[in-house]
């Protein structure tokens, strides 16, 4: 680590920093990252509490994903799950694997707790301050790094002009106690006309809570709200709420393609706000961490030996670029059946045995490795 220090300090970038924008899950691991390396790392973030707004999201994540991550994590558990029951009109298909596939994460608590491994490791964050557009170019144009991991609707984008994202998911999600629990080791996915472009979800948390969820395409022009209201007096939700009692509901939105540019000369895009997310479940704190430890790395480089920043966006896009794509690919294939489509190819996909195939081998983030598997096992 003190041989890091030195060798990130002594030669061209001596004194540079990084400035990073948001102080999400994403940006805190890159702080963490960053700040192990000896570099000098500062967050801003225009929320005045480190939780703040995690409940709008929910947190299933792939338990490789999370192993591979280095997210502090352990703490933040809520459930554990086995797999999924998908459902559409009359069909269903439960794929459900022999070990633990991935856990119900407490979004609140794995914020808090990233927060405290980056300071730890020497980042500097500051709450309740957001960073302006003139200041921004500011720090830009005095040669240090800056970086926006500002969310889907990433300011730092926006004031540097990188191009628009073009589609999202417009997402509401509650939560509710006293709910009926079953299954309480599976999520439940259901495609269905209340939720064009995107599908409806329930996930156990357990202790009798269950979040319900929706997404919908803004290619559909169809709001959360009313897409959660057609969603909640489905069978499948009424299983679970009929008699519960509702905490909280909130309204939010996920990037479902990624931006064609995330480098501009020292300014850097990561996670939501590079569209590093799975268009096929909206799920993007693994790819998002993932690209940050490349992210850091190309910083480092740059620093050190004064290469351009244009290798972060070489190497994201030839790491997970490929797998981004086959879950857009997936997505846009979706977005086009209505329920009566996908009843019929849910029976094609009973035929061809795919419930046991994903149940053994599914991947949650790897499309291409489920596809190698695949022609494999011929
Ligand atoms: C309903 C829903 C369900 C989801 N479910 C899952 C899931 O199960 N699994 C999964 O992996 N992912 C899921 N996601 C996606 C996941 O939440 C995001 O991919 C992840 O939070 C991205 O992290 P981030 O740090 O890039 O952005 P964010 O979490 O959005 O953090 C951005 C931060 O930037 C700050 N910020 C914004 N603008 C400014 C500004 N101008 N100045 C300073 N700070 C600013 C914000 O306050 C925020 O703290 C879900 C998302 C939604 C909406």
């Amino acid at each position: 680590m003190k041989g890091n220090i030195f060798i990130y300090l002594s030669k061209s970038g001596f004194g540079m920093k990084v400035v990073i924008v948001g102080a999400g899950v994403i940006g805190l691991a890159l702080a963490g990252e960053l700040s192990r390396m000896g570099i000098h790392t500062e967050v801003y973030d225009k929320k005045k509490s480190i939780a703040y707004g995690a409940e709008k999201a929910s947190g299933v994540l792939s338990i490789d994903g999370l192993n591979a991550s280095g997210l502090p994590y352990s703490k933040s558990i809520l459930n554990t799950l086995d797999g999924a029951v998908l459902y559409a009109g009359s069909q269903k298909l439960v794929v459900k694997s022999k070990t633990p596939k991935a856990y119900v994460i407490d979004r609140a608590r794995l914020l808090q707790d990233t927060l405290e491994s980056a300071e730890s490791a020497g980042a500097a964050v500051t709450l309740g301050r957001g960073v302006s557009k003139d200041e921004l170019l500011k720090i830009a144009s005095s040669g240090d790094i800056v970086v926006g991991a500002d969310g889907a609707i990433s300011y730092t984008a926006s004031a540097f002009g990188f191009p628009g994202i073009g589609e999202f998911a417009l997402t509401y999600k509650a939560t509710y106690k006293h709910a009926e629990l079953i299954p309480k080791d599976m999520v439940e996915l259901v495609f269905s006309n209340a939720t064009p472009g995107f599908f409806g979800w329930t996930v156990p948390y357990g202790n009798g809570i269950v979040e319900i969820g929706v997404g919908a395409s803004t290619k559909a022009k169809k709001n959360s709200s009313k897409a959660f209201q057609e969603f909640s007096k489905s069978d499948v939700v009424l299983a679970h709420i009929a008699n519960a009692e509702k905490i909280s509901g909130y309204a939010s939105l996920i990037p479902l393609s990624t931006r064609s540019i995330t480098v501009k000369g020292n300014v850097a895009l990561v996670g939501d706000a590079a569209g590093q997310v799975k268009a096929t479940t909206g799920g993007g704190i693994i790819f998002g961490v993932a690209c940050a430890k490349i992210l850091a790395r190309s910083i480092g480089e740059t620093i050190s030996k004064g290469t351009s920043l244009e290798a972060y966006e070489k190497r994201w896009r030839k790491a997970y670029g490929h797998d981004l794509k086959l879950h857009a690919l997936a997505h846009a294939y979706y977005s086009s059946l209505n329920t009566k489509n996908f009843e019929t190819l849910f029976k094609l996909s009973r035929l061809f045995g795919l419930e046991g195939f994903l149940g053994k081998y599914g991947d949650m983030d790897s499309p291409s490795k489920i596809i190698r598997r695949f022609f494999l096992r011929r």
